[in-house]
């Protein structure tokens, strides 16, 4: 009998566990498996195979049973995942359906999930910028939050090392606000864009408008055809999962790579309840899954664990990892699980019209778009609010299909649709301060349908985050009025914090074990062999999009890893 027991836990040990297989969970799965250790990635969505498992790629519009649009009943069904953009028929199959998943707005957070192998990295729109030191150095110069316990030149190099593998698309733009990477060539403006660039250049010295870095391939390297995928076909259809590899996910990339090293156990339907402490040996020794299938829970054993559940997810694991050495979730001498968290805000833009180039027009797709970085406070301290904002630019020839007629009349007009003027338009993209005030929590009360505690959002926009709205609407203003853009249109959409998606911190890293969750190499101060990787890591949000650097922290955070697991017997 003895030796059954010793044979079972020894068939549920692996060297590390993965919690999660989205973004950076896919990445953390790489590099430990490349490494040499035996990886369980604990996934508790669905297999999503590449290619395979991609319904809707191939389809077009009309194949669709409603065209494309989603019914009022699985709208009214979803009201916080059907605030989501990206959120249509060919891709809803990839969000979690609200009902299925509650979770308690103490204040209104509109939580947007992938729950399945790849995460939301099946959905992102891949945008991929590195931070600069400037943006390391906010909290500590503004004051707010924690000191960053690292700076660039940490991680300059694994920036670098998940570029080339995931391949990003950028121009050298020699800026010190937003550093150069590993780029593929790339993408094309329009001449609507490439004037207001221009135009921009020439009026200000500091508010650079840039072609837009993103995870596409626009030439394939050995590395890119090595992992199966090809050359980005501009289809624009990406959310739907991509045949071709073209774009970076985890699905097309890190985890068929950490597969074909043989050392890749990827468990779907195990929804981690929380992570096993052992007060002798003073470390983690594994997890909990409840298995979503037959609800049964199940151990796993690891001499190292990685947390890349997405930020608020892996908040949750770690508040409900409790024992008598810590009562407050794993790692939580500090008090500060679950606070400090922050967002992106995205509530404003401006549109207008352009009504030059009137000779010219676009051709073709394109997955991208012009990228304007930050400009406020970036050297210095320039204004009423803390922080600053990047923004996305774009312009397109506004066209009109007569839709009269019938047969190859209606064809030849659809097809040849009368042009009108350029439409311009730009969204801001703002930092928000993490404040203690802004939290997570474990419902005392209320339930998941795996038994695990809902998580309880009390998390709300602020005064900085209202100068800055209206900072941009004017800046903006006077940047599109400057270009000899008409019809302006500012608007602020006024919605709930969490629609942006960049949900942030909570575990964050710094100094001070006192004061915070994770140190420099996002390892729990206090619980050596937890590594926490994704958005709850983060000490303040800055206005990159994040994903970038969730790849190169993981990265990072691995290799230490193996080489303090063969130094210290992690
Ligand atoms: C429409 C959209 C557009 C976006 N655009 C961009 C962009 O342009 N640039 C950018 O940088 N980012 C973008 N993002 C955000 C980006 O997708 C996330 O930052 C990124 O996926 C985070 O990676 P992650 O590994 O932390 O989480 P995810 O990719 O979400 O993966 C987390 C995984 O953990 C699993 N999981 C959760 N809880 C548990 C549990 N208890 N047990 C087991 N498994 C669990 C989930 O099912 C999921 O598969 C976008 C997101 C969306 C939805």
């Amino acid at each position: 009998m003895a030796n059954f027991a010793i044979d079972a836990v020894k068939a549920t040990t692996y060297d590390a566990i993965v919690i999660g297989s989205g973004i950076s969970g896919g990445w953390a799965a790489k590099e430990l498996t490349e490494k040499g250790l035996r990886t369980l990635v604990l996934e508790r969505g669905r297999d999503v195979k590449h290619v395979v498992d991609y319904p809707t790629t191939m389809l077009n519009t009309w194949e669709m049973e409603h065209r494309g649009q989603l019914p009022l009943g699985i709208r009214q069904e979803n009201p916080i995942v059907g605030k989501c953009y990206a959120f249509h028929e060919a891709s809803a199959h990839f969000f979690v359906k609200d009902a299925e998943h509650p979770y308690v707005q103490e204040k209104p957070f509109d939580w947007i999930r992938g729950y399945q192998v790849g995460g939301k990295s099946l959905l992102w729109a891949r945008q991929t910028q590195r931070w600069s030191q400037f943006d390391f150095d906010g909290p500590a110069r503004d004051g707010f939050a924690v000191e960053w316990p690292i700076g660039y030149a940490d991680i300059a190099p694994w920036y670098s090392h998940v570029e080339k593998f995931a391949g990003i698309t950028g121009n050298k733009d020699g800026l010190a606000q937003l550093p150069d990477g590993e780029f593929l060539p790339p993408h094309e403006w329009n001449c609507v864009e490439k004037y207001f660039s221009q135009q921009m250049a020439a009026k200000y010295k500091d508010r650079p408008v840039i072609m837009g870095r993103a995870a596409h391939i626009t030439q394939p390297q050995p590395i890119h055809l090595q992992q199966g995928r090809a050359k980005c076909q501009h289809r624009n259809i990406c959310v739907r999962g991509c045949p071709f590899g073209g774009y970076f996910s985890s699905n097309a990339s890190t985890l068929p790579w950490a597969a074909k090293t043989g050392k890749l156990t990827l468990r779907p339907h195990s929804v981690v309840h929380s992570i096993i402490y052992d007060e002798k040996k003073g470390k983690a020794t594994g997890v909990r899954v409840i298995d979503a299938n037959t609800k049964e829970m199940i151990e796993f054993y690891a001499r190292i664990i990685f947390v890349n559940a997405a930020a608020m997810n892996t908040n949750l694991v770690l508040l409900n990892s409790t024992s008598n050495r810590f009562p407050n979730g794993l790692g939580n001498d500090s008090g500060v699980l679950g606070k400090y968290v922050a967002f992106h805000n995205y509530r404003a833009g401006i549109s207008g019209e352009y009504d030059g180039f009137l000779d010219s027009t676009t051709e073709g797709r394109r997955p991208n778009g012009p990228y304007i970085p930050r400009f406020r406070n970036v050297f210095k301290q320039e204004t009423d609010f803390l922080r600053g904002y990047a923004a996305g630019f774009s312009a397109n020839r506004m066209s009109r299909t007569n839709q009269d007629g019938f047969g190859v009349d209606l064809k030849n007009s659809l097809a040849n649709p009368t042009l009108g003027g350029w439409s311009v338009n730009s969204h801001m993209m703002g930092e928000t301060i993490p404040k203690v005030t802004n939290f997570v929590a474990l419902d005392k009360d209320l339930k998941d349908p795996f038994g695990i505690p809902q998580i309880r959002f009390s998390v709300a926009y602020d005064d900085n985050d209202d100068k800055m709205v209206k900072d941009y609407q004017e800046q903006m203003m006077e940047m599109f009025t400057a270009a000899g853009f008409k019809n302006l249109r500012v608007r602020d959409e006024n919605r709930n914090p969490g629609i942006d998606i960049h949900e942030m911190g909570g575990v964050r890293m710094g100094k001070d074990p006192k004061t915070s969750m994770l140190n420099k190499w996002s390892q729990l101060h206090h619980c050596k062999n937890v590594f926490v990787t994704d958005g709850a890591s983060m000490t303040s949000t800055s206005t990159q999009n994040p994903s970038l650097t969730y790849m190169a922290l993981t990265a990072r955070a691995a290799d230490y890893a193996v080489k303090e697991m063969k130094k210290m017997n992690l």
